[in-house]
């Protein structure tokens, strides 16, 4: 069997896929073009694709029933793939949810800190050798612990987030979530996204992106939100409404932002980086070896089940 990965992955990981099939590791950290995807549909009995190698419908056009026979995703999250599409032509689309959630979840508590506790901006007055000393009214920004969080989408790694605030900052929940959900600690859900901005203190996005979640996040929300309040994303760019939460930051109707993600990745607009109360990193929720090394292995067993004929552990519906 004949399989290509779409990016470097860990030694281990190929290693791995190398015990029963020929590998190509695609050597470029930038995604697939759709030429290259038509192409490896074509060329290989499996792929594993990652974030942004855009497996949109035009790339299965045409495509039928191709020599691929599953894209085994390198990460949760498959907006980038149309698995419709995928499956009309005949290929199965698989991920490596559970892997990310703890990893995903330490990321937004750093971000909720760093966010409210000017971490940031903190970091960039003393590197700048502008700090002039401690006393008591420097930088003053938002206790943490015994703050109402607001979880936008309540799965994996919002209950992961949800149980270290509430078990670690003795944080009261709030969640907002498509169907109801009964979790194992104290949380309320809320009916309306509204409801839920008009309370927390914290609110952390962690709702798969795509179309049906696409802007779920906007001014609405924004305006809703206690001008103390930060909102941290660890989800997806396209979940919120860039513009209007630079708008919001702007004119300081909230307090912070905190993001791990954005809507045209690696773009982020100039306006956002301009502003002291966002703290921004590079999409950084999974990167750490041992975690991208467990997400490989299960890339790597799906691959494995999926070309064997088999149902592979991980499929997405
Ligand atoms: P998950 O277990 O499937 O949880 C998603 C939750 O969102 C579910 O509870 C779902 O509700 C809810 N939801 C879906 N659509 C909704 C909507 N329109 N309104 C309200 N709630 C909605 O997924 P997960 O493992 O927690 O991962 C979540 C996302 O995080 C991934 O899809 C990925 O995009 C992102 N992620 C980011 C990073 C990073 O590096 N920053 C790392 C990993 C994952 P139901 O109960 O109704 O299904």
């Amino acid at each position: 069997m004949r399989v290509l990965f779409t990016r470097p992955l860990p030694e281990t990981v190929i290693a791995e896929a190398r015990k029963d099939c020929e590998v190509e590791v695609r050597d470029d950290t930038a995604p697939m073009k759709t030429g290259q995807m038509r192409a490896a549909l074509a060329l290989y009995d499996g792929i594993v694709p990652t974030l942004g190698d855009a497996f949109d419908a035009a790339v299965f056009e045409g495509s039928e029933n191709p020599r691929c026979k599953v894209l085994a995703n390198f990460g949760v999250g498959v907006n980038h793939i149309d698995v419709a599409a995928a499956r009309a032509a005949g290929v199965m689309v698989t991920n490596t949810p559970g892997a990310v959630t703890d990893a995903t979840a330490d990321i937004a508590l750093m971000l909720i800190l760093m966010s409210a506790r000017r971490a940031g901006e903190g970091e960039r007055l003393v590197r700048a050798g502008a700090w002039t000393g401690w006393h008591p009214t420097q930088m003053l920004g938002q206790h943490v612990s015994g703050k109402t969080v607001g979880i936008v989408g309540m799965g994996r790694i919002g209950q992961a987030v949800a149980r270290r605030c509430h078990l670690g900052f003795g944080m009261p929940v709030l969640f907002y979530n498509r169907s109801p959900k009964a979790v194992e600690f104290e949380a309320r859900q809320v009916e309306t996204l509204t409801a839920l901005a008009e309370e927390a203190d914290v609110i952390v996005v962690a709702v798969p992106g795509g179309p049906e979640t696409r802007h779920l996040i906007g001014a609405e929300v924004f305006a809703a939100m206690k001008p103390t309040a930060h909102f941290v994303n660890i989800a997806r760019g396209d979940v919120v409404d860039e513009a209007a939460l630079i708008a919001a930051l702007q004119a300081g109707r909230i307090a912070g932002a905190g993001l791990d993600v954005y809507e045209q990745e690696p773009d982020v607009p100039a306006a956002l980086r301009a502003l002291e109360n966002a703290t921004l990193l590079p999409h950084l929720g999974t990167a750490a070896l041992e975690v991208r090394e467990a997400m490989g292995r299960m890339a790597v067993q799906n691959l494995r089940a999926a070309l064997a004929g088999e149902a592979p552990p991980n499929p997405v519906a």
